[in-house]
């Protein structure tokens, strides 16, 4: 894991907007970020469809450049992609012609490691996702579950110290769904990423951060940062403890005005 030589947070965004131009004229997709990401935390941001969510993470990913404010990634300001990130999107974007191990291992190529090194990592990460059996198999072998398994196999690879992760678990089963959140905060758990987690389940947030931030529709702003102080590890009893009801009903107000 990288170490940062100062104390500045994992991820900062500072008075970050972002206007794109259309057609017709322009979309403010964000207005006036301020947010913070501190080394190991675990952030959920929550939103409605549209709210500029994705765009959000692809500021911090260095793909976008924000029209106004700043971005740092441990004290340095985002000028590009950076080899301390690592991404995972809705979906997985595998490559079909090249094997499950080889996918894991893209990033190795992209960013020149060690590539025995690499190997061996890309391996235990095959472990740690359940997909050992299929290191050898093609994209087209496996279900949508396994192959986003796959994608954070990816994402794990170069031992990035920032995780940004955008509705990573939102085209899958319910049941595959919850398999890879507990997988997740095992792997959190374990390395303790700074990790940027983009949902739209109220309950995978608050299972697995330790702060939820809140967006409001478009043009998306933060209206709430609210600590999640469950103690972990978080198991499947912890989803019908009373202090887990009551966080998922608080922020659900946020989204229905009216209880069901
Ligand atoms: P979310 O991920 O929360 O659903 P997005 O960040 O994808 O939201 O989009 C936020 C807003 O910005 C939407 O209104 C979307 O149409 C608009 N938008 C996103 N990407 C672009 C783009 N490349 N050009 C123009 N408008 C865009
Ligand atoms: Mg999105």
């Amino acid at each position: 894991m990288t170490v940062s030589p100062t104390s500045a947070p994992a991820l900062e965004f500072s008075g970050v907007g972002v206007t794109y131009p259309t057609r017709r004229g322009h979309t403010e997709a964000l207005a006036d970020i301020d947010l913070t990401i501190a080394h190991g935390e675990f952030v959920a941001l929550l939103g409605p469809s549209g709210c500029g969510k994705s765009t959000l993470l692809r500021l911090a990913t260095g793909l976008l450049a924000p029209t106004r404010g700043t971005i740092g990634l441990a004290g340095h300001p985002v000028k590009g992609p950076s080899r301390g990130t690592g991404v995972v999107f809705q979906k997985p974007h595998l490559l079909p012609w090249k094997s499950v191990r080889d996918n894991v291992l893209l990033p190795a190529s992209t960013l020149g490691l060690d590539p025995r090194a690499s190997r061996a990592r890309a391996n235990e990460l095959l472990e740690r996702v359940g997909l050992t059996a299929f290191a050898d198999g093609f994209p087209f072998e496996l279900s949508g579950g396994m192959q986003q398994r796959v994608g954070i196999a990816r994402m794990l690879l170069p031992d990035s110290a920032l995780l940004l992760m955008d509705e990573p678990f939102a085209a899958l089963d319910a049941l595959s769904r919850e398999t890879l959140t507990f997988e997740l905060q095992k792997i959190w758990s374990v390395q303790r990423k700074s990790v940027l987690f983009i949902t739209h389940s109220i309950p995978e947030a608050v299972f697995l951060a330790d702060r939820v931030l809140v967006m409001s529709p478009r043009p998306g702003r933060i209206v709430e940062s609210l600590a999640i102080d469950l103690p972990r590890p978080r198991t499947l009893d912890t989803f019908d403890t009373p202090e887990f009801v009551a966080l998922t009903q608080h922020l659900r107000r946020h989204f229905n005005a009216s209880p069901v």
